[in-house]
């Protein structure tokens, strides 16, 4: 039973290793950046909600992300385990998280923080043209990510659950060595 959640900045390839693995293990790959960009393209009531904070490169309110990701997680294709990635993204989620765990009698899995240096991860995502990959709002998600979501570093380090990984090495490097701490 493998359940883990994926830590990191923007363009750290939280997303592609997230997939590599999840296809690997045969479990599902849960993004909430995926869903809430399926939603905008659908226009949901929840996609318009999201649109203005997305735009701008900032957080979508904690309610919005914690009601979606509470709803995925009680689907049963979770029951043969699952890989988070973009959540949580603060701590008020973490908490949230540990909670809904608790109350769907699940432990609280392992935590990959991918680790790449700030002026890599810059670079690629200009290099990576979605639409919300613009300078100003790739800054605006980098100073998101450092205030709201570095410090679950230590949040799970405390908790020991924190796996910690060289992001910057090549893809396929980064996949051996993360198969390998999860082994
Ligand atoms: P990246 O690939 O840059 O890490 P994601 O695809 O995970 O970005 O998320 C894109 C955007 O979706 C974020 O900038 C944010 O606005 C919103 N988002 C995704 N997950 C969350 C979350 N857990 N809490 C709040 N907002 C989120």
């Amino acid at each position: 039973m493998t359940r883990l959640i994926f830590l990191g900045p923007p363009g750290a390839g939280k997303g592609t290793q997230a997939q590599t693995l999840a296809d690997d293990l045969n479990i599902p790959h849960i993004s909430t950046g995926d869903i809430l960009r399926q939603a905008l393209k659908e226009q949901t009531p929840l996609g318009v909600k999201a649109q203005s904070y997305m735009d701008r490169g900032e957080l979508v309110p904690d309610q919005l992300v914690q009601d979606m990701v509470e709803e995925r997680l009680q689907q049963s294709d979770t029951n043969s385990g699952w890989i988070l990635d973009g959540f949580p993204r603060t701590v008020k989620q973490a908490v949230f998280l540990d909670e809904l765990l608790q109350k769907l009698n699940q432990d609280g899995g392992k935590v990959v923080n991918l680790d790449v240096p700030d002026e890599i991860v810059v670079g690629r995502l200009l290099g990576r043209g979605r639409k919300d990959d613009t300078e100003e709002v790739i800054r605006r998600r980098l100073e998101v990510y450092r205030s709201e979501t570095a410090p679950l570093i230590d949040y799970y380090r405390d908790r020991q659950q924190l796996l910690m990984i060289n992001g910057n090495q090549s893809l396929e490097e980064v996949t051996t060595v993360l198969k390998q701490a999860i082994a």
